[in-house]
């Protein structure tokens, strides 16, 4: 049995959800907008891509059909980031690579000496061609609202608007809490976020994908929106979020099974919410055991 009060309260703000994108529900659980939480570096006020060629790249529910010039591709991080953050990040690279049963990630290090607060605005960060995550705790300087949880910024090809070159995510550390919403507390005013939930949503546009709707897909991770508070998590991605990354990378081995993986994913969830909650682990199948917790540093 999972938190039954949990899921109440996951319902109503569903329910509140639907009138506004920042919704305050409880004393703990908030859902958080992740409208604005992307952007192409030509879409930067000044630069000359039209519209019109932006768009033409859009397919549904993907935004660079190509994918990535090179993979597995190549990321430093923001040497403060905490090992509960890096444990987060280093699962949802996991989770995606599970979905195409190849390696996408390749960790080369700490990007040493540089943070996110290290470049003078949002978009400079791609200009070291270096394919970093980072922690900004001068958020302001990235443009965005304070409500944004986190942002991922890329440059397509030169030559081809469907393939990505570089990109960043920058995180936002100035108000928010990142790391294990299992394990967190909410202070200083600042809520929790749970850094696998987050970066799995957030990697899935740095791989390529877009953001879906609710009513298209209520059980997609790129819903642009993300509950968060002390013990809330969503590490998972829906049958479509699979279909969609394997139409890019396409899919090997196992993978190829997209009802299996999909199983897969949400036994390794549940398992994750029993374990929280109960004190339970199911025998059989994917435990979060499983998962190569320590993803970033066995690189
Ligand atoms: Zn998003």
């Amino acid at each position: 049995m999972k938190n039954p009060g949990i899921k109440y309260l996951v319902a109503l703000c569903a329910i509140l959800g639907l009138f506004s994108q920042f919704v305050s529900c409880g004393a703990q659980l908030y859902k958080a907008s992740l409208e604005d939480d992307t952007q192409d570096s030509r879409l930067k006020p000044g630069t000359t891509a039209s519209n019109s060629e932006i768009k033409t790249a859009l397919t549904s529910g993907i935004h660079a059909r190509n994918g990535w010039q090179k993979i597995p591709i190549n990321f430093r991080v923001d040497p403060s980031l905490t090992a509960d953050q890096r444990k987060g990040l280093g699962n949802a690279m996991a989770l995606w690579e599970k979905v195409v049963g190849k390696k996408l990630f390749n960790y080369v290090g700490v990007h040493d000496g540089v943070h996110g607060d290290s470049f003078k605005d949002l978009y400079s960060s791609l200009n070291d061609r270096v394919n970093g995550h980072y922690l900004d705790y001068n958020w302001g300087k990235t443009g965005k609202e304070n409500f944004v949880l986190a942002t991922t910024i890329w440059n397509y090809l030169l030559s081809d608007a469907n393939t990505i070159e570089t990109a960043d995510i920058r995180f936002n550390s100035n108000f928010y809490l990142l790391g294990d919403a299992f394990k967190m507390k909410a202070r200083d005013n600042l809520e929790v976020v749970d850094m696998t939930s987050l970066a799995i949503h957030e990697l899935g546009h740095l791989l390529g994908l877009t953001h879906v709707s609710e009513s298209e897909d209520p059980g997609s991770i790129m819903v642009p929106s993300l509950y968060i508070g002390e013990g809330l998590t969503n590490r998972r991605v829906s049958q479509n979020d699979i279909r969609h990354l394997q139409s890019i990378y396409g899919c090997e081995g196992s993978s190829c099974d997209v009802e299996k993986v999909y199983e897969d994913i949400v036994f390794s969830a549940n398992n994750e919410l029993d374990q929280a909650y109960n004190g339970e682990t199911e025998v059989g199948g994917t435990t979060p055991d499983d998962h190569p917790l320590n993803l970033l540093e066995s690189h």
